[in-house]
């Protein structure tokens, strides 16, 4: 904490770290320096390493030589506190909805998520799957690309979106809204995969008793 008038001579009492940091965050916001972070960050949007599925493929293509997406300045990394971008690559199984979300958290803000295929935002062809959990349950999503699989092309335009958005300042943190859901989405696979078991047996039985 830091009290006094500057003209009579600077007083510092309390936590000077907390104060140093406070001081950081207050500045960073301001608007030269806010523009300038935005301008750099919208550059460096690095993606972690973190595969679903099929859609997968497209997202290598994009970083290939064809459509090079670092000369975009997004460059994939593995290590999640290097990375401030998520690529869901199609199916997210609920297995998998706990590893993104645990990968989200370790990643330094601002951080950004781009959903691929329709099966991250609709379930696709597995809509009606026991075991599919739909991106925006889990992440809060900047931009959806649909298709199965989108084409590199389609990630592009969502990546050179997301740019823009940044630079002109228009992101804010976000979480998902619904918490409870999600953590009953974080609950063990097990439970909801053995009800569905359990249904199965019992429709079975009414057949065979007939
Ligand atoms: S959208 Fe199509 S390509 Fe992508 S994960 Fe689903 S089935 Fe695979």
């Amino acid at each position: 904490m830091v009290h006094g008038d500057w003209r009579r001579g600077l007083i510092l009492v309390g936590n000077l770290e907390e104060a140093a940091e406070r001081a950081a965050r207050w500045l960073v916001e301001k608007t030269p320096i806010r523009t300038l972070r935005d301008w750099a960050t919208s550059f460096s949007l690095w993606p972690v390493h973190l595969t679903t599925s099929c859609c997968g493929a497209e997202f290598a293509a994009l970083y290939a030589p064809k459509y090079d997406a670092e000369r975009l300045g997004s460059l994939p990394f593995t290590h999640p506190r290097n990375t401030n971008l998520m690529l869901i690559e199609g199916t997210l199984t609920r297995k998998m909805a706990r590893v993104a979300r645990i990968t989200w958290e370790q990643m330094p803000w601002p951080k950004f998520v781009i959903a691929m295929g329709a099966c991250a935002f609709t379930g696709g062809l597995f809509y009606n799957s026991y075991n599919i959990v739909l991106v925006q349950d889990v992440l809060p999503v900047d931009y959806y690309v649909p298709g199965c699989p989108p084409p590199p092309e389609a990630v592009a335009d969502a990546l050179i979106k997301l740019q823009k958005k940044v630079r002109e300042g228009k992101w804010r943190p976000r979480d998902v809204e619904d918490k409870g859901k999600l953590e009953e989405l974080m609950q063990p696979v097990y439970t909801k995969a053995e009800r569905y078991r359990e249904s199965v047996v019992s429709w079975r039985r009414l057949l065979e008793g007939l």
